[in-house]
């Protein structure tokens, strides 16, 4: 199955009604580049600043040393985009384990992600003068995780400007980016608007968009058969949000584990998504799906995933979505 797939590494992934997709990469590392091209990706559309940052007991990577890794990814990708979100640590990815002894309750609740970045706006504005630095070297877009509210993005905003202007005044090279937002909370979803309004495309992070949605810890066992990606609550904030992005103009990816998912591909598709983003190991079963899928005629049968009870006893393989086989 692995060497049919490998013959896909070099087709280009368009549909059988001839529509380009987007085939992106996750990295966590910037040597997980190579890994990336190898896989066939044509860009990286997620990577993980966090693991840069994590298991080093209190000491944070500094300017140059982000800019050095930052700069590695963006070389390694030899000219295609590269995504970098801003740090996302918390809840499931803790800094060291005085962060894990710190953390509340709920972790995944509390000061993670762009919260924690906006806590400390030194530490920040360290991390968004390398990434720009790093732009002056390829393309590349910078990613906000867990955003909700407009005072978090216009601060964020904010300082991104006053970075740029740091480095201006330094003399020091930087590149322009893109600057995207991660819809992974509720609350981002059902306030697009403002979302589109600020930013120049954003990324579905359906990992924690699906435990914030169904108030299941995407890391507790024992909740685990109720992680649902398939909820209809989900495929609804999915699809709005991809709709919304696309009569909009906008570009809007997914990032999460869905995108990686081939038995979920031709529902993305249908609910009219072109951009996926996910694990390279990923990438040709994906691309295999994208294949066989005609968009056109996948749409109204998406639109009756929608609408279903138990969306997933559709997406069950045999069922009726149209598909043509190799
Ligand atoms: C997500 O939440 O879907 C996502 C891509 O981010 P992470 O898994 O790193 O939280
Ligand atoms: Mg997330």
């Amino acid at each position: 199955e692995r060497s049919r797939l490998s013959r896909l590494r070099h087709t280009p992934a368009v549909t059988l009604d001839a529509r380009k997709i987007e085939l992106l990469a996750n990295i966590e590392l910037p040597d997980d580049a190579a890994t990336a091209l190898a896989a066939g990706a044509v860009g990286v559309g997620l990577f993980r600043s966090e693991f840069m940052f994590m298991g080093r007991h209190g000491d944070l990577p500094d300017e140059e040393e982000q800019y050095r890794a930052y700069r590695r990814a963006v070389q390694g990708m030899q000219g295609l985009p590269v995504t970098i979100r801003t740090v996302d640590v918390g809840a499931d990815k803790p800094l060291d384990e005085l962060h894990r002894a710190a953390a509340h309750l709920n972790p995944a609740l509390g000061l993670r992600a762009i919260r924690w970045s906006l806590s400390d706006p030194a530490m920040f504005l360290t991390q968004l003068r390398a990434i720009l630095r790093a732009a002056a070297h390829g393309k590349v877009n910078m990613l906000i995780p867990m955003l909700a509210h407009v005072r978090e993005i216009r601060q964020t905003l904010a300082l991104v400007e006053t970075a740029r202007a740091e480095l201006d005044q330094r003399g020091q090279a930087h590149g322009p980016v893109n600057l995207g937002a991660m819809i992974e909370i509720p609350a981002a979803a059902l306030t697009l608007k403002i979302f589109l309004k600020y930013f120049d495309f954003l990324s579905i992070g359906t990992n924690d968009l699906i435990q914030y949605t169904l108030a299941i810890d995407r890391a507790d066992e024992s909740v685990a058969h109720l992680y649902d990606p398939c909820h209809p609550a989900v495929l609804r904030l999915v699809s709005e949000t991809i709709a919304e992005c696309n009569a909009q103009g906008k570009p809007v990816s997914v990032c999460g584990e869905m995108a990686g998912d081939p038995a979920m591909t031709r529902l993305l598709l249908g609910l009219g998504l072109r951009s996926f983003s996910m694990h390279p190991t990923q990438i040709l079963a994906v691309k295999q799906e994208v294949l066989r899928a005609d968009t056109e005629r996948l749409r109204p049968w998406a639109r009756q995933v929608l609408e279903a009870e138990e969306p997933d006893l559709l997406l069950e393989v045999g069922s009726a979505a149209p598909t043509t086989r190799l």
